[in-house]
């Protein structure tokens, strides 16, 4: 059987984006390379792999997890079932974060992002704003394995921490905190469904009412942040007036919700008091 045989018959059961990225895997050909020697036979080892990829994407399993790596910002990210797949929604975070960097204009501002997973949060921010010094933390040492190794092959100068949350990180302070923390519903039937069932529920639910962690980290972060520095989180599409209300509650200043590009609520945020504040 040749590459081009297996596609056809993988229309079956495959889109056809998904049949040419695990045929892209498999055999280590290029996406021009597959296109231009359609011809090309396939051992029977290619196969068997082929196969068995195809039987667990049909299972759900997403993607990224059967090949191993996942795009964010345009650069591969190394991802397995320790670490939640990079969401597009996730990339805008990081815009946001560059936004605010970019407004507080400290020569080189402090960054720390909470639940790292994969990285790929403070190995872009690392990378596209040069001046910050990054520091990022996470519960799971599989998940910090894996975000050490990212930010080592894509020479991102991170510094990676084993915390629940703030807990190893002292009475240190930044200029910036960001987190996508878990904020599923413990009860919400996607957890199940999708490709969801394949990731770690510890990335994706707090085994509550989904603003478990949002209420731990909002609650804890200002005393981590220096004077008018941001925190920005990511969160679920109804949360975002109990996400500004904890933010308020918790005394933050410019107070505020940003869409997805779907239009959903998705990222809260807000700053901590500045002198600015008493004499505006
Ligand atoms: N946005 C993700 C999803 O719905 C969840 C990410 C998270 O819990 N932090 O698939």
């Amino acid at each position: 059987m040749n590459i081009n045989d297996w596609l056809q018959a993988a229309r079956q059961r495959l889109d056809a984006l998904d049949a040419r990225l695990l045929l892209q895997h498999v055999t280590g050909l290029s996406r021009t390379e597959l296109i231009c020697r359609p011809e090309t036979p396939l051992t029977s080892a290619q196969l068997d792999c082929l196969e068995t990829l195809a039987t667990r994407r049909q299972a759900g399993e997403p993607l990224a997890y059967l090949v191993g790596e996942a795009g964010f910002r345009g650069r591969s990210f190394q991802v397995s079932p320790a670490v939640l797949v990079p969401r597009p929604e996730t990339e805008e975070l990081v815009d946001l974060a560059l936004d605010k960097l970019r407004e507080l204009a400290v020569r080189a501002p402090r960054v720390l992002d909470l639940g790292t997973g994969s990285g790929a949060i403070p190995i872009s921010l690392a990378l596209e704003y040069p001046a910050a010094q990054v520091s990022a933390v996470d519960v799971s040492p599989a998940a910090l394995a894996v975000a050490r190794a990212n930010g080592a092959a894509l020479q991102a100068p991170v510094r990676w921490l084993e915390s629940d949350w703030f807990a190893a990180l002292g009475d240190e302070r930044f200029d910036l905190i960001v987190s996508n923390p878990p904020y599923i519903h413990a009860e919400d039937p996607h957890l199940a469904g999708d490709g969801l069932c394949f990731e770690p529920r510890l990335a994706l639910t707090d085994g509550a009412d989904g603003l478990a962690c949002i209420r731990a980290i909002v609650a804890d972060a200002a005393a981590h942040l220096e004077p008018g520095g941001w925190l920005l989180f990511e969160h679920g599409w109804d949360q975002g007036p109990a996400s500004r209300n904890l933010l308020t509650l918790a005394g933050f200043k410019a107070v505020q919700t940003w869409q997805d590009l779907a239009g959903h609520d998705r990222i809260s945020g807000g700053r901590t008091p500045s002198p600015q504040d008493a004499h505006p």
